[in-house]
């Protein structure tokens, strides 16, 4: 990321990197910085605080590195292949390795790729918690293939959308599986029958987004909340 940043970017990225290293930041807490910058500007935590002038430049760093991302991907998630913005759903810059497990990573370009709220939540909630080991698909490893992992079929009309996986691999058997995959088929299903249940499905993603990685239990209940009514 370091390579997309100007220096005053750089200087902050350091900074954060050198404090989680220190152990005085989470992971997730560094990332905050990056992805809600504003709020890091407001923040009383000296390590997570930033100045007006940082803020512009990692929100400009922001932007870049979602296009370099958005357009790696064609506009799918890297996970499920669900078309961006079609369902309205939100979108996240996803940690392939996960950020607790593998702070290292936390910055760098090759461990990111975008994914939908759905896989994005499960996936950091299951797979990327520390005392789990799951092999699922590495959208960004050499010579990836999605199709040699998962096989999908999406029809959409205007008031029916019917998806179904098939995996193929081990590697995506996995991620069908972990990532609920299942849920998806179910979610396009009923959402796009029903107006109403699909207001209400964005409505929580919205609020879910708005949510810091802090405020894991209620991302937890806003999510099975989603579950529930889909
Ligand atoms: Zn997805």
């Amino acid at each position: 990321m370091k390579k997309l940043a100007d220096p005053t970017s750089i200087k902050v990225l350091e900074r954060l990197e050198k404090y989680i290293a220190a152990g005085s930041i989470t992971a997730s807490q560094a990332w905050s910085v990056f992805s809600k910058a504003d709020g890091a500007l407001k923040s009383d935590k000296k390590e997570t605080k930033i100045s007006a002038r940082e803020c512009e430049s990692i929100n400009k760093l922001k932007e870049i590195v979602k296009s370099r991302l958005k357009s790696k991907i064609s506009g799918r998630c890297a996970y499920c292949k669900r078309v961006m913005g079609q369902h309205g759903m939100s979108w996240h810059i996803e940690h392939i390795k996960g950020k607790t497990k593998n702070p290292e990573f936390i910055f760098d370009m090759d461990n990111l790729t975008y994914a939908c709220i759905d896989c994005n939540y499960t996936k950091s909630s299951s797979i990327d918690r520390p005392n789990i080991s799951h092999l699922i698909i590495n959208p960004n490893s050499e010579s990836f293939q999605y199709n040699k992992h998962i096989r999908f079929i999406h029809i959409a009309t205007e008031n029916l959308h019917y998806l179904r996986y098939t995996a193929i691999s081990d590697e995506g058997t996995f991620t069908y599986t972990e990532l609920a995959f299942e849920r998806l088929e179910l979610i396009e299903l009923v959402t796009s029958l029903n107006p109403i249940i699909k207001d209400i499905a964005i409505r929580i993603d919205t609020r879910v987004d708005d949510l810091d990685d802090s405020d894991e239990s209620l991302k937890d209940f806003m999510m099975a909340l989603k579950d529930a009514i889909t």
